[in-house]
């Protein structure tokens, strides 16, 4: 049986009509950058519960959620609703594997592929000290339909300042600004502009952290394993790890 936490919201924005994200304060658990926590509200009378991705580093307080909205589904839309003050429930603890510690120690390049709010656990990765002192370059690719689905984009900017190894690559598929590709990311591995904006050849010292939708993960999966890599098992170390949304 799950235990639930009562959580209040501190913290609300509004990206785009559809894009949001809450910042929680309660007792949270312990979490590794990465992971995902259980989101619940109860609603006629049944307590409904999704998993979300921690977007914060696991050093700040509480947890932040970035999430979209899903017209026919039932916690997205009410969640989107809440505002500051508001309380909802957090599970008592955090699960997932597509964290740093799970990635071999063979890997020298760190590629992070995002669709949509796939972004989020890859926002708590880059606030971690490991990222930094453990890879030679790390890549963020951002795939969204509209420049202005790009949430957190002023985030990503402050931390390519700090980090001269970061690149960021975002894709637009719709009216790309010129700074983005304007295209799905898996077009820009496909047409080589990928490795040239990270100025870095995918090879096997590469590994592949993939979060977001069904498509993206398997079209990347299937591209990336005709460059020579494979999916990554804790029996078996590979160099693509992902993480399904829906
Ligand atoms: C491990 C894990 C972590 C997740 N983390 C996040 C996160 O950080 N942010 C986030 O926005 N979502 C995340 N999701 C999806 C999230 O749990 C919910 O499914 C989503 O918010 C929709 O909830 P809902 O109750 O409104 O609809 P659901 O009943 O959950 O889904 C209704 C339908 O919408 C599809 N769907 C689910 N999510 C999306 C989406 N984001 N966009 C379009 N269609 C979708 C489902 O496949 C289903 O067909 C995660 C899912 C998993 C498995």
């Amino acid at each position: 049986m799950a235990t639930w936490l009562e959580g209040h919201i501190v913290e609300r924005t509004v990206w785009t009509d559809t894009h949001f994200s809450l910042r929680i304060a309660c007792a949270r658990p312990d979490f590794i950058a990465g992971q995902f926590i259980r989101v619940a509200l109860d609603i006629d009378g049944e307590r409904i519960a999704r998993p979300y991705s921690c977007v914060n580093s696991p050093a700040a307080d509480g947890f932040e959620i970035f999430f979209n909205l899903v017209p026919s589904g039932p916690l997205s839309r009410p969640l989107s609703t809440l505002q500051i003050g508001d309380t909802l429930w957090v599970s008592d603890r955090c699960n997932g594997l597509l964290t740093l510690q799970e990635i071999p120690d063979t890997a020298r390049d760190l590629w992070l592929i995002a669709t949509g709010t796939g972004v989020g656990p890859f926002l708590s990765i880059l606030h971690t000290a490991e990222t930094w002192q453990r890879f030679d370059q790390v890549i963020l690719a951002y795939g969204v339909r509209e420049a202005p689905q790009l949430a957190y984009s002023a985030m990503i900017d402050q931390l390519c300042q700090n980090h001269s190894n970061l690149h960021f690559i975002p894709c637009v598929t719709q009216q790309a600004p010129d700074s983005a590709y304007a295209g799905r990311v898996t077009q820009a591995l496909a047409d080589g502009q990928l490795e040239a904006r990270a100025a870095t050849t995918i090879g096997t010292d590469s590994h592949f952290m993939l979060c977001g939708n069904t498509a993206m993960i398997r079209d990347m999966t299937t591209a990336l394993k005709q460059r020579g890599l494979k999916k990554h098992l804790r029996r078996e170390p590979g160099h693509i790890s992902s993480e399904k949304y829906h």
